[in-house]
C-alpha cells in the first residue's frame, strides 16, 4: 500500500500513525482499537526515549535479557510506558517475563503455560498472554499448531490464565493477508477479541483484516543490522 503523498514530513512514528489510521478509515474501525507495539530490539535506549518524546507508549522485545536491560530504567522516568514481549519464551525465564512485561504474545505450548500459571501465582501479577499460532504450518517457526489451539485454549481456561487473543507472523515471501484472515476467524470461533498480527511490511492489510496490535519494528526505527 502507497503511504499518504504527504509522508515525506511526517516523522516515522506520525507516518505509521497516519497509514495505521487511514486503514482504520477503510476498514471503518476506531483507530483506538489498535495498539502500536513499537518493537525495539537491538535498538538502544536512547531510540526508545526519542520516541516516547513523540508520545509513543507502547514497546515490544523479542528477548528477556535485553528488556531487563532497557526497560527498568526507562520506566523509571516513565512509568506509564509499557513493554511487550514479543519473541518466544523458554519457561526458565517465565517468572522473569511476568515480573517485567505487561503482555507477552508468545504462549505457545503446554509447558509454557504451566510455567505461565505458577509465575503469576508466585509473582502475584496477572500478565495477558496473547497464544501464538503457527499460521502458516512452518517447520522452523514458533507458535503452536492450529490443530492443537483449541487444547491449549482450553488448559489456559482452565488454569484461569488472562488470554486476549491469538498472534502470528505469517511465512515471509507471499501474501498476509489469507493468513491475517485465517488467525482472525480462529480469535472469532473461541470468542477471543484480541488479535496481534502485522509488522512493517503489512500492518495495514492486518488493521483492515482486524488487528487489534500491530508489532512494527523498522519502519519506526529503521533496519536493524543485529
Ligand atoms: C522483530 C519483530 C517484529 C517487528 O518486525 P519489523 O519487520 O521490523 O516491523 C514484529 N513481531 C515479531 C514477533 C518480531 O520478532
Amino acid at each position: 500500500m502507497n503511504p499518504p503523498a504527504d509522508s515525506a514530513a511526517l516523522s516515522p512514528l506520525d507516518d505509521v500513525r497516519a497509514r495505521i489510521a487511514q486503514s482504520c478509515r477503510i476498514a471503518r474501525r476506531a483507530p483506538e482499537g489498535v495498539t502500536l507495539v513499537a518493537v525495539s530490539k537491538t535498538k538502544p535506549a536512547e531510540a526508545v526515549l526519542d520516541l516516547i518524546a513523540q508520545g509513543q507508549r507502547v514497546f515490544g522485545e523479542n528477548r528477556v535479557q535485553e528488556a531487563q536491560a532497557k526497560f527498568p530504567a526507562i520506566r523509571e522516568a516513565h512509568p506509564d510506558v509499557a513493554v511487550h514481549l514479543v519473541g518466544q519464551l523458554q519457561s526458565n525465564k517465565a517468572e522473569d517475563a511476568v515480573r517485567l512485561f505487561d503482555c507477552i504474545h508468545s504462549l505457545d505450548r503446554p509447558s509454557l503455560l504451566a510455567a505461565l500459571a505458577r509465575a503469576m501465582d508466585k509473582v502475584g501479577r496477572r500478565v495477558p498472554l496473547f497464544v501464538q499460532v503457527n499460521i502458516g504450518a512452518e517447520e522452523q517457526k514458533g507458535g503452536c499448531a492450529i490443530a492443537d489451539l483449541p487444547a491449549l485454549l482450553g488448559e489456559a481456561r482452565a488454569a484461569d490464565l488472562p488470554v486476549e487473543g491469538l498472534m502470528c507472523v505469517p511465512p515471509a515471501g507471499i501474501e498476509a493477508a489469507p493468513f491475517f484472515a485465517l488467525l482472525a476467524r480462529f480469535a472469532a470461533d473461541h470468542g477471543l477479541a484480541g488479535l496481534s498480527m502485522g509488522m512493517s511490511e503489512d500492518f495495514e492489510t492486518a488493521v483492515t483484516l482486524g488487528a487489534t496490535h500491530v508489532r512494527v519494528g523498522s519502519a519506526l526505527f529503521g533496519a536493524r543490522h543485529a
